[in-house]
């Protein structure tokens, strides 16, 4: 049976295309999203307590995404009554001989976008931030405004307030196929119901590839199994914890390692490698590296950073794992861009690890797509040109 059912449909509700879904509400546009799997779950990118959000980045391109993105943000908050954001403070630490250039971008963007922040010579880091060691040759930047988004609280918030807004949100329902018949009709088809909306926008995080395959198309992503590890704070006051305004660290090093001040689990506080290993996402958990899920080689590498540079964590084994997903661009840079031969098919992906905070800011962008208005940011960044590959199938 055929269901005349929107005028945009979003496949996938995660994070980027319930913003998305939110956005076309606001136009009052009849939206609806398919999520293959019912909520809670954890077989995709947004799941888990805590994202860092932060005022600013190196790169100029989301540098312009995040003032739109904190004010929403702060809007969805405002609005549920309940803290989503956790103000810490961040503090990004720079090798300074390798990455001066990084440095200085990132201070420009901070000052063009007006944020208050004050740099802290290597050697002064342990002093202002007890708990931390870095070698003289780094540089931290911190910005008191950024800290943590509740990602869970986030999602679960965002849901209740797009289907009050009249988004019609299908849990359970995965879409096998699309169909574009012209340039004002797709056909959107499950396991038991066939769709049709004027567009299309695939948010589908890391399984894309599976639905642009029926598309005659594949865009170079490449989903990865990422082990999110938890530290036990060893120091009597938890001096690592949100609640004592810890910050949230960024270590910019090639590759970066990040934490994120105990809060989810008291005294545990999460300290991951930004970086996983290849996988399916439909058989995620059937290839763990090891009997006790984790990849030994990416732990090791964590393990030694730990205990370098959070001198009162037990470095000795993370207290507790568990396991998400990115979806990779070779250049870790986010994929924004329409099918190359069918405008009505909107294509949200790559976001590389980092695409939670500036969901509401691209969900903007995805939306305005989908509707043909212009784009609020340019999209030259995140275009499937830049790519140099082949990617028909
Ligand atoms: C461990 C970890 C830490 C992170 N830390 C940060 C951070 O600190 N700050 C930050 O900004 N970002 C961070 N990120 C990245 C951020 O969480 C992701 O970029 C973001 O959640 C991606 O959202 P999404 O909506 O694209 O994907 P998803 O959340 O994966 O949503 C896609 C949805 O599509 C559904 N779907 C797929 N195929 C179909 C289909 N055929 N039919 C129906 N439904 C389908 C899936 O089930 C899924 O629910 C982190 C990610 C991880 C894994």
């Amino acid at each position: 049976m055929t269901d005349k059912s929107a005028d945009v449909i979003v496949v996938g509700g995660g994070v980027v295309g319930l913003w998305t879904a939110y956005h076309l509400a606001q136009q009052g546009v009849k939206t609806m999203v398919l999520e293959q799997f019912s909520y809670p779950h954890t077989r995709g990118s947004s799941h888990g307590q805590t994202r860092i959000t932060r005022t600013s980045y190196s790169e100029p391109e989301y540098a312009a995404l995040m003032p739109e993105a904190f004010r929403r943000w702060k809007d969805l908050q405002d609005e549920a009554g309940k803290e989503l954001f956790i103000n810490t403070g961040l503090l990004t630490v720079y090798d300074f001989v390798k990455q001066e250039e990084e440095f200085y971008s990132m201070l420009d963007n901070l000052s063009t976008h007006d944020v208050s922040h004050y740099v802290v010579p290597g050697i002064s880091l342990s002093r202002s931030f007890p708990g931390l060691s870095f070698p003289a040759n780094c540089k931290g930047i911190y910005d008191a405004d950024s800290g943590i988004l509740m990602a869970d609280q986030c999602t679960t918030t965002l849901r209740s307030l797009i289907v009050k807004r009249g988004v019609d949100l299908r849990e359970g329902e995965r879409v096998l196929s699309i169909k574009p018949v012209n340039a004002k009709k797709v056909i959107v088809k499950t396991a038991s119901k066939s769709y049709t909306c004027a567009s299309v926008v695939l948010t589908c995080g890391a399984y894309v590839n599976k639905l642009l395959a029926t598309v005659n198309l594949k865009i170079p992503v490449q989903p990865s199994r990422v082990e999110v590890t938890y530290w036990k704070d060893k120091s009597a006051e938890k001096k690592y914890s949100a609640l004592n305004q810890f910050p949230c660290v960024i270590v910019a090093e090639s590759p970066h390692y990040y934490s994120i001040p105990s809060h989810e689990y008291p005294g545990l506080v999460k300290i991951c490698w930004h970086g996983g290993s290849s996988c399916d996402p439909d058989t995620r958990d059937h290839s763990t590296p090891d009997s006790a899920g984790v990849n030994k080689q990416n732990l090791e590498f964590l393990r030694r950073k730990v205990q370098s540079s959070y001198t009162d964590i037990d470095a000795s084994k993370p207290a507790v794992t568990e396991v998400c997903m990115y979806t990779e661009t070779p250049d870790s840079k986010f994929l924004l861009d329409f099918h190359p031969e069918h405008k009505n098919i909107v294509i949200g992906s790559g976001f590389s690890g980092h695409g939670f905070k500036t969901s509401p800011s691209v969900g903007h962008i995805l939306a305005n797509m989908a509707l043909r208005l212009q784009p609020p940011y340019s999209l030259e960044p995140f275009s499937l040109k830049r790519f140099n590959t082949q990617s028909k199938l």
